[in-house]
C-alpha cells in the first residue's frame, strides 16, 4: 500500500511518498529550515509543484507540475530517501537509470532527474505529461476494445517491446496500469513506470517481480527468465482487451494459483473471437518462454496484420474514438510480486 504525506509550508504545499505502510510524515510542520531549504531547491527553482495528484502507484503519487520558463505541465514523481524501503529506492534507482537512456515515440519520456536536499535526501523524477489516462481507465468504460482498436494498441506496445528489448532491457511489468494514452481521445500509447525494469544483457534473471494477474508463470514459480516474460503479459493485456475479462478469475489465491501453472480461463467471450485472434494470444501465452515469439515476431503475426497493417497503424494515429458506458466494474489489480 502507498500512502502521501503533504507538508504544509504556508506559501504553499509539499509532498512525498511514503512506501508501503510507511504512514509516517516526513517532518513535523512548517519550518523555515524548510523554506530555506526549498529556496535552493534546483528542482523548485525550475519547477512549480502542484497538489494535483495525476496517479498513485507502489512508490506513492505522481504529482503535476509547471515548468517556469515554458509553463508546460510535467509529472513528478517525488521520493524522501530515508523513508524508502531498500527495496523501492532500488526500484526507482533502476527507473531513473533506465528511462533515461530510452527514446522511443512509445515509451514515455524523462524529463530529468534531481537528487538533492540538505543532505541529497530528495529524489525527483520529472516526467513528461500525459494526458490520456491510463489503458486500464480506458477499457473499464468500453468493457472491451474491437479488434482494430486492440491491435492498434498492440502493435505500439510490442513496438516499445522490441526497442526496449534491443537495448537489453526488460520491463518486467507491463499491465494494463502501465500504459498510458498520449492524450484524451488519442490512441497513441507509452509505456510507463520502469520501476522494475532492468538489463538482462542476454542472460536471465531469477528475482520474482511483477503482478500477479500479467506476470508471466515461469517468474512465479522462481524459475530463470528472460525478456520473454514481456511477452506474456502482452498477451495477457490482449486477452483483457479483446474479452473484456482477465486471463484468470476468482480470488486472489485461486488467480495466483491458475497465473503460476499458466492456465488461462477459457471464457466464452475468449471462444467467439475469430480463430486468428486466439491463436494470436495462445501464441503470446505460450506456458514455455522458448515457444513465446518475440517482440518483433508478434508484430508479423497473421491478426495483427489482418487487423492494424503497419502502414495503417502510422496513418490513423491519432484519432478521436467514441466512448461508451461501462460494461462490468473491473477491480484494480494490486497484486505486486517483488523480489
Ligand atoms: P509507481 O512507479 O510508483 O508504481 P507509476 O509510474 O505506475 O508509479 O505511476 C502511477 C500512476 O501515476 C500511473 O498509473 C498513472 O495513472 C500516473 N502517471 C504516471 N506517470 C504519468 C505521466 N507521465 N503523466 C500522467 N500521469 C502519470
Amino acid at each position: 500500500m502507498t500512502s502521501l504525506t503533504t507538508l504544509s509550508t504556508g506559501g504553499g504545499s509539499f509532498s512525498s511518498s511514503c512506501v508501503e505502510g510507511g504512514s509516517t510524515p516526513l517532518t513535523a510542520s512548517p519550518s523555515s529550515d524548510f523554506e530555506v531549504e526549498r529556496s535552493l531547491s534546483p528542482f523548485y527553482a525550475k519547477y512549480d509543484m502542484k497538489d494535483r495528484v495525476l496517479g498513485t502507484g507502489t512508490g506513492g503519487a505522481v504529482r503535476e507540475a509547471v515548468c517556469k520558463a515554458s509553463s508546460r505541465s510535467v509529472a513528478v514523481k517525488s521520493y524522501h530517501k530515508p523513508s524508502m524501503r531498500p527495496k523501492n529506492l532500488h526500484n526507482l534507482r533502476s527507473e531513473m537509470q533506465v528511462l533515461t537512456g530510452l527514446s522511443h515515440p512509445n515509451i514515455m519520456k524523462v524529463e530529468g532527474t534531481f537528487e538533492e536536499g540538505e543532505d541529497n535526501d530528495m529524489v525527483y523524477l520529472v516526467l513528461e505529461r500525459l494526458h490520456g489516462g491510463e489503458l486500464f481507465d480506458r477499457l473499464v468504460v468500453k468493457g472491451h476494445f474491437e479488434e482494430g482498436e486492440a491491435a492498434e494498441t498492440t502493435r505500439q506496445v510490442l513496438e516499445a517491446l522490441v526497442y526496449l528489448h534491443g537495448q537489453g532491457v526488460m520491463h518486467r511489468d507491463v499491465k494494463l496500469e502501465n500504459i498510458m494514452y498520449e492524450a484524451e481521445g488519442s490512441s497513441k500509447v507509452r509505456l510507463i513506470d520502469f520501476g522494475h525494469a532492468c538489463e538482462f544483457g542476454g542472460s536471465t534473471s531469477r528475482n520474482r517481480c511483477g503482478t500477479v494477474g500479467y506476470v508471466a508463470p515461469e517468474v512465479l514459480r522462481g524459475e530463470a527468465y528472460t525478456e520473454k516474460v514481456d511477452i506474456w503479459s502482452v498477451g495477457c493485456i490482449l486477452f483483457d482487451m479483446l474479452t473484456g475479462r482477465p486471463p484468470f478469475m476468482g480470488d486472489m489465491k485461486a488467480i495466483l494459483k491458475k497465473n503460476r501453472i499458466g492456465r488461462v480461463d477459457g471464457c466464452a467471450e475468449f471462444w467467439d473471437l475469430p480463430q486468428d485472434a486466439r491463436i494470436m494470444i495462445q501464441k503470446l501465452l505460450a506456458i514455455n518462454p522458448e515457444k513465446r515469439p518475440s517482440a518483433s515476431e508478434a508484430l508479423q503475426d497473421p491478426w495483427l496484420q489482418r487487423c492494424c497493417p503497419k502502414e495503417v497503424a502510422e496513418a490513423v494515429a491519432p484519432k478521436v474514438r467514441a466512448v461508451s458506458e461501462p460494461t462490468a466494474a473491473r477491480a484494480r489489480p494490486c497484486r505486486s510480486v517483488s523480489a
